[in-house]
């Protein structure tokens, strides 16, 4: 696994260089709706610590951490409403792709795309 690069778009965000249309922040994350959606809702849930990808960060953030992240989910699913249609979770690691899942990981810094619709839609 590589090592992390601070040259990446999220660490910016995390550090208030660029914004992000942020839907929740908590102590470990920061949830923001993603700039090129691909469903009618379309969030990033990022960890403020710094981990490359999801393996990375389910191996060494410590328990808060974590326990903190998957919360995050929780509550982005219920902000978003998301839970009356079904969502998806979906965290591209590396350069893996297959024909139905076209696209590699393109930011490195570690994070989780939540896919769905709202409730109203
Ligand atoms: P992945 O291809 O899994 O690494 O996903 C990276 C995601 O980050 C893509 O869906 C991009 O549209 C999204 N993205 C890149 N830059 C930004 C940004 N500045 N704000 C919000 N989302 C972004």
């Amino acid at each position: 696994m590589q090592t992390y690069d601070k040259d990446n778009v999220f660490y910016k965000i995390i550090n208030k260089e660029i914004n992000a249309n942020i839907v929740l922040e908590g102590k470990h994350f920061i949830a923001f709706h993603d700039i090129a959606p691909k469903a009618p809702v379309h969030i990033l849930i990022i960890p403020k610590g710094l981990y490359v990808d999801y393996n990375d960060f389910a191996s060494n953030a410590s328990d808060e951490e974590i326990l903190d992240f998957n919360r995050g989910i929780s509550e982005i699913v219920k902000i978003m409403r998301l839970e009356k249609h079904g969502f998806k979770i979906l965290s591209n690691a590396g350069k893996f792709t297959t024909p139905d899942f076209p696209e590699p990981q393109s930011v490195m810094h570690m994070h989780v795309h939540i896919l769905g619709k709202s409730a109203e839609d």
